[in-house]
């Protein structure tokens, strides 16, 4: 069933656990997503950027979502991702999305709060929630790059919810978007974290969060793929960071690496194969596998 953004949130934060977020762009990648919660009896959020509309359509992987969704008893929320484009995002609310993200990070902070306010005013209408974002989080991630990491000042947070009435809240703490997170190991300032749910109370987001399993790495370099030195987030400070005010953990980067490793590995060992439903089950089992292993990490399975 299609629930609200808020409704998944209020109670993850609550109850100290987070709610997955993760992306899709096509059908497999969905049909994985909504199985592996089925299973652990999860609720998750389906997000799409500006670049899976850009590769799906807009209306094409919506109502494939919506139908999905709809046939299933475990709650998702429908969330667009790092929305930047106001065509985009006033595309979305017609749809019926439940969740926005409006991503004026990379502006100035009157103008980020002023671009923020005006999506909370469109969504507030209709009953979607909003999730902004304040600081930058570093590296890749589809169309949003940046290289000037600015970590969330937990002051000018409380303002910025304050002002724009956002209900949840994307911060820096020392994420990075894409497969390429970390050259030494991950260190999130959890005293940061701290201090920002403090002044703000309500639920945060961690974007380049992904956790990069070393087994896909390893799949994907021996069957012909080159990835070196890739890093992501480890679970350790992952959990600390829930137990803090965390209740919504983005998830893109494993599920690329999954889908990957899943085709790599299929490829090389049944050259004659050529049936595109073979290598995709594939790529699904795979998926699933990592939702699953995720769903456990943030403590959202039994939650639906
Ligand atoms: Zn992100």
């Amino acid at each position: 069933m299609i629930t609200s953004l808020q409704k998944l949130l209020t109670k993850s934060y609550k109850e100290k656990y987070a709610v997955g977020h993760f992306n899709v762009n096509n059908l497999e990648i969905l049909q994985s997503v909504i199985t592996a919660c089925e299973k652990m009896k999860s609720p998750a959020i389906i997000a799409t950027s500006e670049g899976a509309i850009k590769y799906a359509g807009h209306k094409e992987i919506f109502s494939i979502i919506k139908n999905l969704a709809e046939q299933t008893k475990i709650p998702f929320a429908i969330h667009l991702d790092h929305g930047q484009d106001f065509d985009v995002i006033k595309k979305s609310i017609q749809l019926g999305y439940t969740g926005i993200m409006i991503d004026g990070s990379h502006k100035p902070l009157e103008e980020n709060i002023k671009i923020t306010k005006k999506v909370v005013n469109l969504c507030q209408k209709k009953g979607i929630s909003v999730e902004g974002e304040l600081g930058t989080i570093g590296g890749a991630e589809d169309l949003v790059e940046s290289r000037n990491i600015v970590l969330t000042d937990p002051k000018i947070a409380r303002e910025f919810v304050e002002k724009t009435g956002v209900d949840c809240l994307a911060v820096a703490i020392g994420t990075s978007h894409g497969a390429y997170k970390f050259k030494e190991n991950a260190k999130l300032d959890i005293e940061r974290l701290q201090q920002i749910n403090k002044s703000c109370k309500i639920p945060l987001v961690l974007h380049g969060a992904s956790e990069v399993p070393q087994k896909y790495i390893q799949l994907i370099e021996k069957y012909g793929g080159k990835l070196e030195g890739v890093k992501g987030v480890p679970t350790l400070q992952l959990k600390k960071a829930i137990k803090n005010g965390i209740a919504k953990v983005n998830t893109d980067t494993d599920l690329r690496l999954a889908f990957t490793a899943g085709i790599r590995e299929f490829l090389t060992k049944n050259k004659e194969d050529i049936d595109p439903r073979h290598l995709m089950n594939e790529a699904k089992k795979f998926i699933r596998e990592m939702v699953e292993h995720r769903i456990k990490e943030l403590g959202s399975s039994c939650k639906a």
